[in-house]
């Protein structure tokens, strides 16, 4: 199955031509339930990882509100996924008397208390392989970039618990039976569903604060008569004609929209510019419908991955373009 975005609505160009000198291809991921192995590329999947190579931890301190445990999290998901699939005469609830039982048990949580003192195991967020996601940044040599994280609050504060490792897919022969799990986690909204890519090249024009002052003006104003104009069919800059929504790698980054833009200094890293490497968001929302996969057309499904960043904002993972060894920068936005 493809996954194949509309085209844009606008030749943006046209309104607006000093933007063609400021195009960017992203590879869309397209993430959908599935059941990858490690020889696939994934978001949630398990890594190919030697058997003999060190798991990351989080060496980070955590303060959750709540604590749950991996178990948990995919007991719950599987529980509703199963009620909500099973016809339900009218005014009959939707979970039965012992999947409610497990559902109470569950978002009971646990006395934070548990959560252990040592660095816990990162889990697997995603893994991709050169020959799957053109424009994957690759070191010299290498064909996999794997991506773990630590599944706390703490991963919208900095890149601490963001884990980057390229590696030469070749080179590994045995990997681990049973990868480590974290014994607790702080929020379910962090451990992704296990799945596929369907990966997709799409052209993209810069956020208003990757653009030069005077341009930006000038489309933000576009914006603001779309806005203030019973013109609702216009399709505006922001949702459908510049930086595609969901998961994907490269492009530009995301529109800063609950906080103002980073300044460059925050976007640097020993002096070197980032650039984007990884987002992390819905797949679409409803300001952004125009780029649901035209193979998907009526789904209202628009987070496969069940991974909810914030009140649905993205996660920018930004790489340091002087080094790969650097470590990477989250920013969310
Ligand atoms: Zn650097």
């Amino acid at each position: 199955m493809t996954r194949t975005t509309p085209p844009r609505p606008l030749d943006v160009v046209s309104l607006f031509p000093e933007l063609a000198g400021r195009a960017r291809t992203a590879t869309r991921l397209h993430p959908r339930p599935g059941a990858p192995t490690v020889h696939d590329s994934s978001v949630g999947g398990p890594l190919l990882w030697p058997a003999g190579e060190d798991w990351p931890v989080c060496t980070g301190t955590h303060r959750p509100y709540e604590l749950t445990t991996l178990r948990d999290v995919r007991t719950r998901r599987r529980v509703l996924a199963q009620a909500w699939q099973r016809p339900r005469p009218p005014r009959t609830n939707l979970l039965t008397p012992d999947e409610q039982a497990v559902i109470d048990r569950i978002s009971a949580g646990y006395d934070l208390a548990l959560l252990p003192a040592e660095p816990q195991p990162l889990i697997p967020l995603a893994q991709l392989y050169a020959r799957d996601v053109p424009g994957l940044p690759c070191p010299d040599g290498m064909d996999l970039l794997q991506v773990l994280w630590c599944p706390f609050d703490e991963i919208m504060d900095s890149g601490a618990e963001v884990r980057l490792r390229w590696r030469r897919s070749g080179t590994v022969t045995d990997v681990p039976a049973d990868p480590p799990e974290p014994a607790y986690i702080g929020n379910g909204d962090y451990v992704p569903e296990p799945c596929v890519l369907h990966p997709e090249r799409v052209v993209e024009y810069p956020a208003y604060h990757d653009l030069p002052e005077e341009l930006a003006e000038r489309v933000i104003a576009r914006e603001r008569e779309l806005l203030a104009s019973p013109a609702p069919d216009q399709p505006r800059y922001q949702g459908n004609l510049s930086v595609a929504p969901g998961w994907k790698v490269g492009g530009w980054a995301a529109f800063f929209t609950f906080r103002d833009p980073a300044d460059p200094d925050e976007l640097r890293c020993c002096g070197a510019p980032l650039e984007p490497l990884l987002t992390i968001a819905d797949e679409w929302d409803p300001d952004s419908i125009t780029w649901r996969p035209a193979d998907e057309e009526g789904s209202t499904e628009n987070n496969p991955t069940r991974v909810v960043i914030g009140r649905g904002y993205t996660l920018q993972v930004y790489r340091c373009t002087a080094s790969s060894a650097h470590a990477p920068v989250t920013v969310m936005q």
